[in-house]
């Protein structure tokens, strides 16, 4: 004999009923079977929600039985499609008396737990009822047992405990005489013994099929619902959970107990003694292998085994000087509790007994705090102990796993990989089996501390990178063409999913938390939401997705401005923008301190010679102890662009003009003719360096003429360019009767900075500088003579989308 439970999904449309059919009857095929099922799909909640409405005087109670109504009828029509008359009457017969009961509620106003038990039982009389008579409609061997009249229980309504001598008498009883091969059940419902109906717990019908399966002592007890097993954690949450194939009683058990709702707790109870393994098979993929839970073969080498989740929970503190050292508190506080049949699902004290904290379902929150404060009222009046502090929306989240405890490290794995993403804990507990470790955290951040955590400990050093990009001008988009291009070698050799989450311009942005498809993001953007740079942050900080980077591809101040925003809520920013790093040395030392403080790298090698490892190396040479004496650099390849190309056949103004073209020039050449742009950069490698500088403490040579340092617009500028042609061809002049070439130079030396046109001798190592390239020489401690050299392209589109790109990359190994 075999004992199948169908969940709510498997029993929750015709389509599937037939499903649930054909699996009975090849099953019968060979033996004879129990089968347990559920209330169609969604019911019980709709019957809940249809009291409520009845009890607070809603007429909508009338629209909400309607909907449970035709759900039923048409699930028989569509099953059984002619000679449906005897069977549409009983099920229509049962509904009146569904709609007489909430009438009833309606009129006193009032819903009991008795009477609640009473109207959700409709759920399974109903469900088992059709499938028996489809079943028999189609000449198949069955009947229905109403397991009300064989589950007898005590009269604690909507989670009654099972009397299990006369139960199991009962259903020893009944099946030693059972004719059919297929014998249905409706699950959950029971009866106490005065004969009142009682249920078993909300997912109670697993626990109705354990029973019957213990009392049989059969081989296998088989729980078909909507998903292939047990999963390593929540599939809902987390796509790359996968079903574990076997596992121990105690891990499903506390799985269950701490959320993974596949399994209803109390179900391992009869079984486990028997050692009955639990199936857990999927209805919608009768193939897929599922989930094995017996003592046998289930203890991996593995630790972890599963991640699971508790929802709505509030914390109770309770804390005060006077409870130190005395006893009774504890005993006291269960006292209340259990009084008041408030279940405790987590306690921590701390050791100095200073305070307790105790996790409980949120609802009874109000209760809870209402009768503990009286509990205590004498010790609150004497100042001993405070009133209770309640913390609610939060979630408990459980690492499980039978091998935890042979292996060292596992909390501080969870606990830190927890921090690196920002998730506050608000309390731990440690079973002293050490099958579980658990934490309290705000319900906002479970989704990303399943996927996290899941990522730690089951997905073998894959790691997903979440990217926001604003700014996909000519840079922004060669670098999500670079991403798009990258994406499987990152996987398949890095073993980063690296997925752009977040895209905008500055008239639209989109989000897709499972990645943009890079395939048409140009369309999509086009068709997204109006951008804002404040909205673009709330809602990379609303996804609240593990590993967040924000890239910044402007040249914005805006922008800028709200890295601080980013760094602290724990997402990294990878910037081009120069702005930040060369604004006020407070707020760089701040950005700084906030990406120390929240685990969020602020990385920024394009600030300086675009793709070229300069400030990687400088990091580097710092961190391994180096000092820089002197810095001394080309760092402009649009200065350099100019100077190479300008000469007494060209025009200075047509030569900057094209520089500009070609992508070389900020938007506005001024930037880079007036020496700022260089001026920022040997400012962010002396600060990099270690050094406490400004902008102002720059000294700036100019080389433009006076009116073209003058000018109000971009326009104007270039009408000075072909005005003072005369001025530059002076420059040019000088330094080629000097033999020389002109290099746009910055210097940093003994703590000063300075930035200039020079004339640069041939020969010297800036001379042969060639296209828009740039060159830096750090000489430091170990290169003192010898300078160490970085010289390469040092401006346009594609070297700064790869220079960005390997920021992400480093973010990722970080
Ligand atoms: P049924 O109606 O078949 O009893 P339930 O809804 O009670 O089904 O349980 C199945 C659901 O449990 C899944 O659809 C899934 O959303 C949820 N679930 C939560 N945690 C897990 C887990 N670790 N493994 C599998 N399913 C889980
Ligand atoms: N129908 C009940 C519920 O939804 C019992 C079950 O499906 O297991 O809680
Ligand atoms: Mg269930």
């Amino acid at each position: 004999m075999k004992v199948l439970k169908f969940g709510g999904t498997s029993v929750g449309s015709s389509k599937n009923i037939n499903k649930v059919i054909n699996i009975l009857t090849n099953y019968s095929k060979t033996d004879s079977v129990v089968c347990v099922v559920s209330a169609v799909g969604g019911i019980t909640d709709k019957l809940l929600v249809a009291g409520d409405l009845a009890k607070n005087k809603d007429e909508d109670f009338n629209e909400a039985f309607k909907t449970i109504k035709e759900i039923h009828i048409s699930i028989v029509k569509e099953l059984i499609p002619t000679k449906n008359e005897p069977i549409i009457s009983y099920v229509q017969e049962k509904l009146n008396e569904l709609k007489s009961l909430l009438d009833g509620i309606f009129l006193i106003n009032e819903l009991s737990p008795k009477t609640s038990d009473k109207l959700v039982s409709f759920g399974e009389l109903l469900s088992s009822f059709i499938i028996a008579e489809t079943m028999k409609s189609r000449d198949i061997s069955a009947e229905r047992k109403n397991s009300q009249d064989i589950v007898v229980t005590n009269s604690n309504f909507t989670k009654a405990e099972v009397d299990y001598k006369i139960t199991d008498k009962n259903i020893l009883e009944y099946f030693k005489s059972a004719k059919e091969r297929i014998t249905i059940l409706p699950g959950f419902v029971s009866r106490s013994k005065s004969g009142e109906q009682t249920t078993l717990g909300r997912g109670g019908s697993d626990f109705t099929a354990a029973i019957i399966a213990a009392a049989l002592n059969v081989t296998q007890l088989e729980i078909w619902t909507d998903v292939s097993g047990m999963f390593t954690t929540n599939p809902k949450l987390v796509k790359q959970a996968y079903p574990i194939e076997k596992i121990s009683y105690q891990e499903a058990m506390e799985l269950s107990h701490f959320g993974a709702k596949v399994l209803y707790p109390p179900t391992v109870q009869p079984v486990l003694d028997l050692n009955i393994p639990i199936h857990i098979k999927n209805t919608l993929d009768p193939e897929a292998i599922g989930t094995i839970i017996s003592n046998k073969d289930a203890h991996s080498t593995s630790p972890v085994k599963g991640i699971s989740n508790i929802n709505n929970i509030a914390l109770l503190t309770l804390q005060g000087s006077g409870m130190i050292g005395i006893p009774g508190f504890s005993r006291r506080l269960f006292e209340t509790l259990s009084q008041e049949k408030i279940n405790v699902i987590m306690i921590t004290q701390a050791s100095s007994e200073h305070s307790i904290c105790l996790g409980i379902e949120e609802k009874d929150a109000h209760a809870a705090k209402a009768a503990i404060d009286t509990t205590f009222e004498n010790e609150i009046e004497l100042h001993k102990i405070d009133p209770i502090i309640v913390e609610r929306d939060l979630s408990i989240i459980a690492l499980v796993g039978d091998n935890m405890k042979n292996h060292q490290g596992i909390s501080g794995k969870m606990f830190s990989t927890l921090g690196k993403n920002n998730i506050n804990i608000r309390a731990i507990a440690q079973g002293a089996s050490e099958k579980n470790i658990s934490a309290v955290i705000l319900q906002c951040d479970v989704k990303k501390a399943l996927n996290t955590l899941h990522e730690q400990f089951f997905e073998i050093k894959t790691k997903q990178l979440n990217v926001f990009i604003t700014g996909v001008g000519n840079v922004g988009e060669k670098l999500v063409e670079q991403i798009k291009q990258q994406r499987k070698y990152l996987k398949e050799n890095l073993k980063i999913n690296l997925r752009i989450a977040g895209l905008s311009n500055s008239r639209t942005m989109i989000f897709n938390e499972d990645g943009i498809d890079l395939n048409n993001w140009k369309d999509l953007l086009k068709e997204g939401e109006k951008a804002s740079l404040q909205g673009f942050f709330e809602k990379t900080k609303t996804l609240n997705l593990r590993n967040s980077i924000f890239v910044d591809v402007t040249a914005n101040y805006d922008v800028a401005n709200l890295y601080a925003n980013y760094l602290r809520s724990s997402i990294a920013v990878v910037a081009c923008n120069k702005i930040a790093c060369s604004s006020d040395y407070e707020n760089y030392k701040l950005l700084k301190r906030l990406s120390l403080k929240y685990n969020a790298p602020l990385l920024f090698e394009t600030n300086v010679g675009a793709g070229l490892p300069i400030i990687d190396t400088l990091n580097n040479l710092i961190a391994s102890g180096d000092k820089v004496n002197s810095i001394q650099a080309v760092l402009s390849g649009s200065l350099n662009y100019v100077f190479n190309n300008f000469n007494n056949t060209t025009k200075f103004h047509d030569v900057v003009k094209q520089a500009g073209v070609e992508g070389y020039t900020e938007p506005d050449p001024r930037i880079d003719l007036s020496g700022v742009d260089v001026a920022r950069k040997i400012l962010i490698l002396a600060r990099e360096s270690g050094v406490e500088m400004n902008l102002e403490d720059i000294e700036n040579i100019p080389f433009l003429s006076e009116s073209g340092l003058k000018s109000d617009s971009v326009n104007d500028f270039y009408e000075t360019l072909i005005a003072d042609e005369a001025h530059y061809q002076k420059l040019f002049a000088s330094a080629k009767a000097n033999n020389c070439q002109l290099k746009y130079v910055a210097k940093f030396d003994n703590g000063k900075a300075s930035v200039s046109l020079q004339e640069i001798p041939i020969g010297h190592p800036f001379s042969n500088l060639e296209g828009s390239d740039n060159i830096v020489m750090f000489y430091t401690q170990r290169y003192p003579k010898q300078p160490m050299i970085i010289k390469g392209a040092g401006a346009g589109a594609d070297v700064t989308a790869s220079g960005l790109f390997a920021d992400i990359i480093r973010v990722g190994n970080e």
